[in-house]
Parts: C-alpha cells; structure tokens; sequence
C-alpha cells in the first residue's frame, strides 16, 4: 500500500473506507495514527488484528470538536473543559469516564475512555469530513517504534490498511501526553510535549505524576512493554559512551550512535546521527533515527544519554521503553 498525498480527493475517499469498516492510516501532530471507526466494534477490532495488540491495551478515541466530549464521555468535569480549551487541538489526550454506548473494544474493557482533537491539518479535514470518532494507536506493529512518516507506515502495516494519508513529517515527533481526570485527582498517565508545568499552571494544582523521570535503572524483564528496534539499543551516559563504541569496534561489530554531543571518531563500522540540542527536535526526529539505525542491521545502537531535566521527560520516556541501560548489558 503505498501512501496517497493527503488532498481533498484522498481525505474524502479515506472518509468512505472508514465508513465500510476498513483501516485508514493518518498523519497527526505526533505521530501516525492507525484510524477505525470507532463506533464500529469490528471495524476496531481490526487494528488489534492489524497491529498485534493485546485486546486489554485501550485506544485514544479522537474527534474533530472539543464540543464532541459529551458524545464520548459523562461526568466530564470542568477541568477537562478548560484542559481542552486551552491545548485542542493538540498533543493532549483525555482519560474520561465513557459512556454506556462506547464499544468495550475501544476502552480496552475499562469504563473509561481516552479522547483527543489532534492538531494536524489532515487529521482535523479527516475527522470534520468523517463526522464521528476515529480510535487510532500509532500505526506500528505492537510493540514497535511509532512511525512519524508515512513511508514508516507502509513498511511496517502496509498490507494491513485500506490506505495511508501521506501528510509529510510528523512535528511533534513523540505520542500525546495523557492525563487522568476519571479519578479523584488529575494524574499524568503518560508524558509529552504539553509538559506537567503546563498542565499544572492551568489545572492549578499538582498533577500525580510516576515518581521518576522514568529513566532510572530497571531490570529489562521488568518493563512491562518494550517499544524497541530490533537491533539491541543501550542508553549510555556520555562519559562512558566512546569506550563502549571503541570496544564493540576493536572486536570488529558494526555499531550505531543516537549522539547527543559526543565528537566520536569517523570509522567505517561507526554510524553516528547527530540529535538536535533542543528536547523539542530530539523528539522530533527520535523515531525516525533509530528506525534509520534499526535498519543498518549493526550489532548495537548506543543512544547517548540527554540531560535529564524536565524538558526532557517525554524523550526519557520513551528512550526508556526503546533501549536498556548499560548497565543491564
Ligand atoms: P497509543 O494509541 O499507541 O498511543 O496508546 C494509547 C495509550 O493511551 C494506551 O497505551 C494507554 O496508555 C492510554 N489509554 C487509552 N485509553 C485509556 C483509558 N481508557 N484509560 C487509561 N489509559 C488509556
Ligand atoms: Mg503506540
């Protein structure tokens, strides 16, 4: 399947797919997305199928208006209609209490339901054109990287969807943040580019967040899902970073480099992709390098660790699910 440019033409073809039931792969802010109807419990079923997921992990339901809440969810508290005033569309998603009507393959079986307007021109003409709510994970295998292009979509799902938007390069890079507003307090379930100073400015008050910045040392077997490459990836502080690449290339392996500043020496067994300084670009093209690297077929990737300051909660998430620590090597 090989993604079509996301014109009028294209979006209202894609909005006849969904309406038969069948999988449309989409452009968002953050990443692709992998789109069903999301009031057709088959039609959702089929992006289980399609990605591998386990039928218990729920999907963002996304919709074209912060007005469509009510369609989706009850209980909707104040906070959430500030939360949405504020970053919709955007990279931020909902965890609400779901109404009756919404299918349990959706939530994953849970009596909540996670809602978002994403903030991508495609998407928005998309859910307009469609009318109703379009669950979507991002477009990758389970347990994959997300893909942040379109091309990355048809590698990996292309016989799967009935057709892939083609929107260019994702902006964002990394997936929503997710906040909790079904329970007593606001808690942050997963973070993002929308940071939890951000949030908290606006909810005016503290947002529950996971203890850590998510980075610290843990026992691979420990995690509950990995979103890896193929090829082993190991998070490697700085200083320790040119003796672990020049050991690997003395016994002649082939070795990958995500450098954050490290000035390492050219060899033709050494790739290194310089990232961008900021947290904002880092996230940007994360996914995108490591599949580049992923598909070198080296014997390690070394992911330079970034600082690991606020800015950088969203990129240590996620480098935490796609690579192990060194010292677990
Ligand atoms: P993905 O669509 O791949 O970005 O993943 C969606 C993620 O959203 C899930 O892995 C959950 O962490 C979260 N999520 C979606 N719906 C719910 C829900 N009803 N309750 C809690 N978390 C949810
Ligand atoms: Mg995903």
């Amino acid at each position: 399947m090989e993604p079509k440019k996301a014109d009028a033409a294209a979006i209202a073809e894609a909005v006849q797919l969904l309406r038969q039931g069948l999988l449309v792969a989409f452009p968002t802010e953050t990443v692709y997305g992998l789109g069903a109807d999301a009031s057709n419990a088959l039609a959702v079923q089929g992006i289980f199928a399609a990605k591998g997921r386990p039928a218990d992990h729920p999907l963002i339901v996304h919709i074209a208006e912060a007005a469509m809440l009510d369609d989706w969810a009850v209980h909707v508290p104040t906070v959430a209609r500030q939360l949405a005033a504020r970053f919709w569309p955007g990279p931020l998603a909902l965890v609400l209490r779901k109404r009756a009507a919404v299918p349990a393959v959706v939530t994953g079986g849970q009596e909540t339901v996670a809602l978002r307007v994403p903030g991508h021109p495609v998407a928005l003409q998309l859910l307009h054109a469609f009318g109703g709510g379009i669950a979507a994970p991002s477009a990758n295998r389970f347990c994959r990287i997300s893909p942040t292009q379109a091309a990355h979509v048809a590698e990996e799902l292309g016989a799967a969807v009935a057709m892939i938007l083609d929107g260019g390069p994702c902006q964002v890079g990394v997936e929503s943040t997710i906040v909790d507003l079904s329970g007593m307090r606001p808690r942050l379930l997963r973070p993002g580019h929308i940071g939890v100073a951000e949030l908290e400015a606006l909810l005016q008050q503290p947002l529950l967040v996971p203890e850590s910045l998510d980075t610290d040392i843990r026992a691979p077997g420990m995690m509950a899902v990995h979103y890896a490459p193929k090829t082993q990836a190991v998070c490697c502080p700085s200083a320790l970073l040119s003796g672990q690449v020049r050991a690997l290339l003395d016994s002649g392996r082939r070795v990958g480099v995500l450098a954050y500043q490290h000035g390492l020496p050219d060899n033709a067994n050494l790739h290194v992709v310089p990232m961008p300084a900021s947290a904002e670009g880092y996230a940007q093209s994360l996914y995108a390098s490591l599949r580049a690297l992923d598909a070198l077929q080296l014997t390690c990737i070394f992911v330079e660790s970034p600082p690991q300051t606020e800015a950088w909660r969203a990129v240590n998430d996620r480098l935490g699910k796609a690579t192990v620590p060194l010292a677990a090597v």
